[in-house]
């Protein structure tokens, strides 16, 4: 979420953030207060419409990000991807 990235050091690769759908939407609307999955459907509509959501879920995951949604992805969603990730990795190198 690009509201969650200010305060950080600006870096040219953050550059996607001024295309974001989401400046200046309500950060509570993307770090709901528990991961139950229908409060995040607001965020992930949002993101749906957003220009860079495949950049916003790179970062997410490149930098480990375990709260909020980010990039059309829960936190649950986005543990899960690590794990299909991972395991497609483990598969790759066991063949
Ligand atoms: S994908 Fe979602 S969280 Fe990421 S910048 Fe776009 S609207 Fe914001």
């Amino acid at each position: 979420m690009v509201m969650a990235l200010e305060g950080q050091i600006w870096e040219p690769e953050h550059e996607w953030r001024d295309d974001s759908a989401c400046a200046g939407t309500d950060a509570d609307v993307f770090f709901p207060p528990s991961e139950d999955e229908s409060l995040a459907m607001a965020a992930k509509k949002i993101c749906g419409l957003c220009p860079v959501q495949e950049q916003c879920l790179q970062y997410a995951l490149a930098t480990n990000q375990t709260e909020g949604v980010w990039g059309g992805m829960s936190s649950g969603d986005r543990r899960r991807l690590r794990r299909r990730m991972r395991d497609r990795d483990r598969r790759k190198r066991a063949s």
